[in-house]
């Protein structure tokens, strides 16, 4: 009896230490992002929304990457901003926000579709009207924000068993988990 349940337990034990190290996995990133020594000093603007909710929506929601890894700072700052953060609309029902990262394609700036370039400057769109109409919360709504900088920060979807404020729609973490921390270090180091 006292051996079967060594045998469960050491069998728990590997099973769990196999989930662990699923967290973080190269599948989940972009191979493109932003050069590393913009990802240490990413600057944003702010675009739309009356000042309370830029400050507790918006800015809060890009600000739940900072204090994660050394290697990944964001700030509001216009001065050499490389990131601008949009409260826009669209017609699209549950369409909740978007990034678009920008390549230097030679001829002006070029929509990386794929997330293999080098990024020079992205956007990032939360979509208010569709957010609302969702009846999100506040907490929701700043999560959606995180979720589309996320992006911005060479991170990919996730999805069921991983948690995560990277995962899709109404199933989201509310802010960044182990695994979204895990993806984050793995892309940018500590
Ligand atoms: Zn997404």
């Amino acid at each position: 009896m006292k051996r079967k349940i060594v045998i469960i337990l050491t069998i728990l034990i590997c099973s769990l230490s196999i989930v662990s190290l699923a967290w973080a996995d190269a599948q989940h990133l972009f191979t493109g992002g932003y050069p590393a020594s913009d990802i240490q000093d990413l600057r944003y603007v702010l675009s739309g929304g009356d000042s309370s909710y830029q400050q507790n929506i918006m800015k809060a929601g890009a600000n739940q990457w900072n204090s994660i890894s050394s290697e990944v700072v964001l700030s509001n700052n216009s001065s050499g901003a490389k990131m601008s953060i949009y409260k826009s609309t669209t017609s699209t029902p549950g369409l909740f926000g978007e990034a678009y990262c920008y390549y230097d394609g030679g001829d002006g700036w070029e929509r990386d579709l794929v997330g293999n370039q080098i990024w020079g400057v992205s956007d990032i769109y939360g979509y208010d009207n569709q957010m609302t109409a969702s009846n999100l919360t506040n907490a929701q709504k700043k999560a959606v924000f995180t979720h589309e900088v996320g992006h911005a920060l060479s991170l990919k979807h996730i999805s069921s068993p991983l948690t995560g404020v990277m995962r899709q729609g109404l199933e989201k973490a509310l802010s960044p988990t182990d695994t979204d921390e895990g993806h984050l270090t793995l892309k940018w180091g500590y």
